[in-house]
């Protein structure tokens, strides 16, 4: 039997409560005979601040390499605001991807028959919508230097960000989103804005070379302005999308509300050693310690670790099947109730999913 090491960083907000129903569903596979789970916890963003002083520590980082996989809550809050920028918990996360080179991010946007009418926007325009989002994670704008908010001569203040792209960069994530989507429509839409940013012109020709290697793959391009309509005008038009860091980010979130909960969407950062899964939301202060917010993301986040990093597919199936049975149920946290269906709570909905499997 393999033996792995699961590194659990709750986070702050509603993350130490999502991480629990992980928790139960990780113990729930490792008593099953396949696979010896050995769940460590550690410490990142505001919760590290507190402790230690930095978002993410040292030890956060030897633990982190020493695991297997790693389940990330969420980090953030009103708390930290006004800290200085570079000790602010959103840098843990940032440090934390960077430090493991996790480039590749996959976001899936599915929608689940049950929750088709959770979402704000017409049932027949998100009926039957399944997207995986491949957002590159290490680079692009939210990396790039310089950046940074300067006092000029004449007292005014200048902020800079700057969008950097090398081919490598650009490469790497072509050939990650080319390969997913061969495993899935084989079609590909890369998300650039190469009419105005030279760096996405870049992007734009890198990808188109590196489709030379995958022909049975159909490689099409947006501009981001335009996807970012083309995704709610009609999503079943697109497979996988492959685009930069900061697209990335918000076209997902914009994806997310075709499933009808950011609290439904898991998400897996992957890199060539390394891998981290993460619920794609924050940690929700408005709603943390009061027990309702919806763990499936989290949980949904965990069949994706045993899909990519553990090598037990039918786990994730079986995760998956779970969640699905759950809705089935009628089961719904607060962010994904409807009238007719029974409104429960985190705890509740990580019990189901638990009792579903079993
Ligand atoms: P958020 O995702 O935390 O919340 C947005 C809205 O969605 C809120 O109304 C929240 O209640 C709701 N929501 C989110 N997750 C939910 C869940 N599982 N169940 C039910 N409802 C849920 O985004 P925000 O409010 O913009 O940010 C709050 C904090 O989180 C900020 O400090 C931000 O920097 C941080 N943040 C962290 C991450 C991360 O850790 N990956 C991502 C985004 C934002």
């Amino acid at each position: 039997m393999s033996r792995k090491t699961i590194l659990l960083l709750p986070g702050d907000g509603i993350g130490p409560e999502i991480i629990a129903e992980a928790r139960k569903i990780l113990n729930w596979v490792s008593g099953q005979g396949r696979i010896s789970l050995y769940l460590e916890e550690g410490l990142i963003g505001g919760a590290a601040y507190d402790r230690t002083g930095h978002p993410l520590p040292e030890e956060t980082l030897i633990q982190a390499r020493q695991a297997d996989a790693v389940l990330l809550g969420a980090v953030g809050g009103p708390k930290w605001e006004p800290l200085p920028y570079e000790v602010r918990p959103e840098r843990g996360l940032l440090g934390i991807r960077k430090a493991l080179d996790l480039f590749c991010n996959l976001r899936p946007a599915k929608v689940f028959p049950q929750l088709v009418d959770a979402s704000t926007l017409k049932r027949e325009v998100v009926e039957g919508t399944d997207i995986m989002v491949v957002r590159e994670l290490s680079s692009g704008i939210y990396f790039g230097e310089p950046r940074g908010v300067e006092t000029l001569a004449n007292g005014e203040q200048r902020g800079v960000n700057t969008l950097v792209y090398t081919t490598r960069e650009i490469e790497r994530i072509a050939r990650s989103a080319f390969r997913i989507a061969a495993t899935r429509q084989k079609k590909l839409c890369s998300v650039d804005k190469a009419n105005v940013l030279e760096s996405t012109e870049l992007w734009r020709a890198v990808v188109m070379a590196v489709g030379k290697e995958f022909p049975d793959v159909a490689l099409s391009h947006m501009y981001v302005d335009n996807a970012a309509m083309q995704l709610i005008r009609h999503p079943r038009q697109f497979d996988v999308i492959v685009t930069t860091n900061m697209f990335g980010d918000i076209l997902s979130d914009e994806a997310s509300m075709l499933t009808g909960s950011i609290g439904m969407l898991p998400s897996a950062s992957l890199g060539e050693r390394y891998a981290l899964y993460e619920p794609i939301h924050g940690s929700a202060p408005d709603i943390a310690g009061q027990g309702v917010a919806n763990p499936l993301a989290t949980i949904l986040s965990v069949a994706m670790m045993f899909r990519h990093s553990l090598d037990l597919p039918e786990m994730a199936n079986r995760i998956e099947a779970a969640v699905n049975r759950v809705l089935d149920q009628g089961l719904r946290t607060p962010d994904i109730f409807q009238p007719g269906t029974q409104k429960v709570g985190t705890v509740a909905m990580g019990d189901a999913v638990l009792a579903a499997l079993s």
